[in-house]
């Protein structure tokens, strides 16, 4: 995807399927096609590359080189190699949140995979996966390797990352959870993380996952988004999205859906 100057490449790191009870308001008898024979929806293990003025910045770490059935990781290396960049070309990693299936490239072998970039993620992650009374165990000694490295720079506010790169605080998923808005000239494009995780969530933004920390706050920010996306027909794509194929928000008989 080119937006102006600007590439955004998809780089997945593999595969899963969550039940449909996963998001138990959705009206799945309308979606049917999104499930396979079995009922679950599968998914991707979205990353992406972002190339802009000579940086490469990637925006979530996938899940890594493991398997949690029905979850497996590990494609990440060999489709950053597909996208033109080696680990060590990546100049910031934007984590949308700090969930397993979002940091899992981060360290490997007690080491930071990406030995020159800069981490970044939502300051208020932190509150709910590190600072909590039982930190997440997961994230826990991701960040234990991070921080002495001194490359963990936290976000707080709606912040240009990079030219053309802005993070967008989008809460609900996780407290801190942010998505990124890559801009140029007239063209935008969002990458949601898992705001939204399933396209069929474009039809009711009140329709939330089991996994929002908080669900009335993800419904709000999914409105918003969905106001903000289908203004000036911005195109987006979510960690999740089975495909990681771009659309837009559309609407037909007074619904919005997502169309590629
Ligand atoms: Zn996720």
């Amino acid at each position: 995807m080119k937006i102006g100057d600007i590439e955004i490449l998809p780089a997945n790191d593999g595969e899963g399927k969550l039940p449909s009870g996963y998001m138990p308001s959705l009206d799945w008898d309308k979606h049917a096609a999104l499930l396979d024979s079995e009922g679950n929806f599968p998914i991707a293990l979205g990353c992406f590359v972002i190339k802009t003025a000579g940086q490469n910045i990637l925006v979530d770490a996938g899940l890594g080189p493991v398997t949690f059935p029905p979850f497996r990781g590990g494609d990440l290396p060999s489709n950053l190699a597909a996208a033109g960049v080696t680990p060590d070309e990546i100049d910031m990693v934007l984590i949308t949140h700090l969930h397993v299936d979002h940091i899992g490239w981060l360290v490997q072998e007690e080491k930071p995979f990406f030995p020159k970039a800069t981490i970044r993620f939502g300051e208020k992650d932190l509150d709910q996966f590190i600072r909590a009374e039982n930190p997440d165990v997961f994230a826990k000694p991701v960040i234990d390797v991070l921080d002495p490295t001194g490359r963990i720079e936290t976000v707080a506010g709606d912040d240009s990352v990079a030219p053309g790169v802005n993070v967008l605080q989008t809460p609900g998923h996780t407290l801190g959870h942010i998505s990124v808005v890559v801009s140029s000239g007239e063209e935008r494009a969002f990458l949601l993380g898992d705001a939204v995780g399933c396209p069929a969530q474009l039809e009711n933004a009140e329709w939330a996952a089991m996994s929002d920390i908080d669900q009335a706050l993800s419904s709000r920010t999914r409105e918003a988004l969905y106001k903000e996306m289908e203004q000036d027909g911005s195109v987006a794509v979510a960690s999740h999205f089975p495909d990681l194929e771009f659309g837009r928000v559309l609407r037909a008989n007074g619904k919005r859906y997502f169309s590629v």
